[in-house]
């Protein structure tokens, strides 16, 4: 079996044999850029050395066999004492461990050999350094002897000398390697002088390193599969420490951070691989190489440039440069920050090195996360006050507030962070003063979360570790008590909250983060449209290149202090006629909203969802009624008010039940109360009508939720058909009536609802909830953090949407639907439609667009262009 691949004979594509260094090795070799001659080991023997605790057979007599033809190549000889060769030992793996394994260089000297060193480099210090650097190299990596001796030591002579390292005198260093010895020897051990008995020692320790307790936890960390083995390299030994034409150093072949075309090398001179990763000594940067050491300067822009075009990609790339000489020791693709990688991707397009398609593919788009917030800039140091969910990424930094009434009556001038058990619709206005949300209670689709993804707030929700006291004003978490006022950083995307302020870093939508977006809206089939619930979100949608509203949940305009008065009236009324005079008064209100949208949203469609939630939620809750008699019958407010409040709670006690999320909402109001859509559908044709008039083209889409029985949809749209032809000039509108399906009877039966709908919008959250049977607003901060780190859920099914079971209705709804109405537009606009898989999905199943919240607009462009490639 064939173990060794001389560097000539492998390349890129070999990479699982010959890990990331040997393939990258044998590649710069083959298309001619000078590489020191070697050969790579294979990861199939590694795997033999690891399972049988031996070589393979015949391993061994090819290693020898590839040594004797690098000895050919560069007329010197393993373990010859007048010309020897030395070489290095380097592990590789087929995917990157920075740093987890071991390498050992200079192997081959010894006590004879070290002289014949000396005598070809007329260099005796130099070879007297490279050979300490083994015998500690290869103690430490070969017989684990304990590194602070070899550094203790080094110290030690450093102090009785009083200088430092640079400057050790051959007489230094000869001293350095006795004491070395002396330390194997404390050991019971000996530096092998044998060079072969050195090779195969370095060998079987670089395979050993592979189970080493770092590298198996790096793995176990980066869900690297334990059984891939690493490889080992043998190269013959170029030196940057001859002197000071010689150096060593890594490049970046553009910015890793800002993705500038530039070179970005660190380097130092004099100095062997070891002295860069330690950070002995001060990196010198590639303008200094350019003044010091111009031939290996211009050679090393040459490599880069041919690097770059051959693996049409940023590659990260060690060299060393032995008496003015360059030579490359490894090449592999560079890993760069978020901002980098778009800005390198766009770049490498315009300069023509890789594909519209390519560029596209290069940027995942969860980087326009990272980029779009502010993000917390954490040392690795601070210690969190707690975790909960990462609902809304970003940083937010403010005192906290426990109401929102509270948080309004501060008002603006403060920087605030709500901390709630749990937030509801009460909350929004409180919620618009503060920066960010901080809740104990609830999960990636809870009120917070949803309403904090929609404002583009960061929001951590879900601290179930967290104790909220909104008595006291107090938040109690791990033994520390919180007040008013004390400041936080909230870290929406790491879900961690801290005590104090952070450091932040602003975001930036660049020009090339704009012209990646534009070759995506070239190369995708879905639409993207936006979930907004108010006009400025609706302005930041268009921003960010949303091509119209998808969801436009109305029930929040009925919030704020002139209309929630109105609403609760209507919802207290005891007829009819009653409830009809507030309905009245709500529609001029109605109207200037949709106005807004309308102009906004020009020329492009709105979707308007009518009034969707349990009508309790606009009421105060029962706790705070009960307190408002208690104070008013003991005398502290006027009595007049008496009777409103019985009646409030007369209203909320009627309306209570046990599970308001499957209960008197969404349409079962609709049918009980239609005056209620009548009210509504007036409102959108009646905006309609006046924005048409100002000569602006709109597209109405008027959305009925929760349909389950196509009867439902039926009986509405009978009724709200005539409403909506009964606005003056309504017939100029080129409007559409549709519905929500987020029930699962509404996918079965997706045939028969579809002969009542123009349209279909997904809703994910509430189809999730009902076809896995979990509550949307409690599963996350009770037991999905239990199945998903059980392995029960692979994925958070109200983040990323669950194929198997909840993609399959929407499969069966789209060919239902669109059997029974060839014209049926389809979309999304669950809080999954923002996720790169769901849309991934949604492209195979064949919708028309994706409708996400207006910060993940970006991310949902690219995912959809990257869906359609
Ligand atoms: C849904 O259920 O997915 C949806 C978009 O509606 P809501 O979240 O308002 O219930
Ligand atoms: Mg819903």
């Amino acid at each position: 079996k064939k173990y060794i691949y001389l560097f000539e004979e492998g390349g890129k594509e070999l990479v699982d044999l010959l890990g990331g260094k040997g393939a990258g090795l044998a590649e710069m070799t083959k298309i001619g850029l000078n590489v020191p001659p070697g050969f790579t080991i294979t990861t199939e023997a590694c795997i033999d050395f690891l399972r049988d605790g031996n070589f393979p057979k015949g391993m061994m007599e090819q290693t020898m066999d590839a040594l004797h033809m690098i000895e050919e190549k560069v007329s010197r000889k393993f373990g010859n004492p007048e010309n020897p060769l030395l070489v290095s030992v380097r592990s590789g793996a087929p995917v990157s461990m920075p740093g987890m394994m071991d390498t050992v260089l200079n192997v081959g000297l010894n006590d004879e050999t070290v002289k014949g060193l000396a005598f070809m480099t007329d260099n005796e210090r130099f070879a007297l350094d490279a050979y300490r650097r083994l015998i500690q190299m290869f103690g430490e990596i070969v017989y684990g002897l304990p590194h602070e001796e070899f550094r203790g030591l080094i110290e030690k002579v450093k102090r009785e000398k009083g200088y430092d390292e640079d400057k050790f005198t051959t007489s230094d260093i000869t001293e350095i390697i006795k004491g070395e010895n002396e330390i194997y020897r404390k050991h019971k051990k000996s530096f092998p002088q044998d060079p072969q008995e050195q090779l195969v020692e370095s060998i079987k320790a670089v395979f050993n390193s592979w189970n080493s307790r770092r590298a198996k936890t790096y793995r176990e960390i980066n869900h690297i599969p334990e059984n891939m083995g690493t490889a080992v390299s043998i190269v013959t030994m170029v030196f940057g420490n001859m002197g000071s034409d010689s150096a060593t150093g890594v490049a970046f072949t553009r910015d890793p951070n800002t993705g500038e075309k530039r070179i970005f090398a660190e380097y130092l001179t004099n100095a062997q691989g070891e002295d860069v990763v330690a950070g002995i000594r001060t990196p010198k940067y590639i303008d200094d190489m350019k003044m010091e050491m111009p031939q290996a300067y211009s050679d090393l822009i040459r490599m880069c440039d041919i690097l770059e075009h051959h693996y049409r990609d940023m590659q990260d790339i060690e060299f060393t440069i032995e008496r003015g000489k360059l030579y490359m020791l490894q090449t592999r693709t560079g890993k760069r920050s978020a901002k980098a990688a778009i800005r390198i991707a766009v770049e490498m397009y315009e300069e023509g090195i890789i594909s519209e398609e390519e560029a596209i593919m290069r940027v995942t788009p969860e980087i326009f996360d990272r980029i779009l917030h502010p993000q917390v800039k954490t040392n690795g140091k601070e210690t969190p006050l707690g975790k909960g969910l990462a609902a809304s990424p970003g940083a937010a930094i403010g005192s906290i507030v426990f109401s929102s009434e509270r948080a309004i009556e501060l008002g603006k001038s403060k920087k605030m962070i709500l901390v709630r058990p749990e937030t509801t619709a009460d909350d929004v206005r409180g919620m618009a003063v503060c920066e960010g949300f901080l809740t104990q209670k609830g999960g990636m689709t809870s009120h917070a979360a949803v309403v904090a993804r929609a404002m583009g707030k960061p929001a951590v929700v879900g601290v179930e570790t967290m104790h909220v006291d909104t008595t006291n004003n107090t938040l109690t978490i791990n033994g520390k008590t919180l007040h008013e006022g004390d400041v936080v950083t909230i870290d929406g995307t790491s879900g961690l909250f801290y005590l104090g302020e952070l450091p932040v870093e602003k975001p930036e939508i660049d020009k090339f983060s704009k012209k990646l977006l534009e070759l995506a809206d070239k190369n995708r089939k879905l639409g993207v449209r936006a979930n907004a619930n108010t006009p400025e979100e609706a302005h930041l949608a268009r921003e960010n290149g949303a091509e119209g509203i998808g969801l436009a949940r109305t029930e929040r305009m009925f919030l704020g202090n002139e209309r929630i008065p109105i609403m609760r009236s209507m919802i207290m009324s005891e007829s009819k006629e009653e409830r009809q005079k507030y309905l009245e008064q709500l529609l001029p209100m109605q109207i200037s909203d949709f106005v807004e949208f309308f102009k906004t949203m020009e020329g492009y469609p709105v979707i308007i969802r009518l009034l969707d939630p349990p009508l309790h939620e606009f009421l105060p809750d029962k706790e705070t009624i009960l307190n408002k008699i208690y104070e008013i019958k003991s005398g502290k407010n006027g009595s007049d008010e008496l009777q409103y409040y019985e009646k409030l709670l007369k209203t909320v006690r009627d309306l209570e039940e046990f599970n308001p999320m499957l209960g008197f909402r969404g349409c079962r109001v609709g049918l009980v109360y239609p005056e209620i859509y009548d009210m509504q559908v007036r409102a959108i044709m009646e905006a309609a009508v006046r924005v048409q008039k100002e000569g602006r083209r709109i597209m109405p889409e008027i959305m009925i939720p929760l349909v389950g029985h196509h009867n439902e949809l039926k009986i509405l749209m009978e009724r709200l058909e005539k409403t909506a032809k009964s606005v003056k000039d309504s017939d100029q509108v080129d409007y559409k009536f549709g519905t929500m399906i987020e029930i699962p009877r509404a996918c079965v039966t997706a045939d028969k609802i579809a002969k009542y709908a123009d349209f279909f919008s997904f809703g994910t959250n509430d189809l999730t909830q009902m076809t896995f049977g979990y509550s949307r607003d409690d599963a996350e901060g009770k037991f999905m953090f239990f199945y998903l780190e059980n392995g029960i859920l692979e994925k958070d099914p109200f983040s990323s949407v669950d194929e198997d079971g909840v993609g399959e209705l929407m499969r069966m709804a789209v060919e239902k639907g669109r059997k029974s109405n060839e014209k049926l537009e389809v979309g999304i606009c669950g809080e999954q439609g923002g996720d790169p898989d769901t849309i991934y999905f949604c492209h195979k199943i064949g919708l028309d667009y994706v409708s996400a919240s207006p910060y993940r607009i970006p991310i949902a462009r690219l995912a959809a262009a990257r869906a359609n490639i």
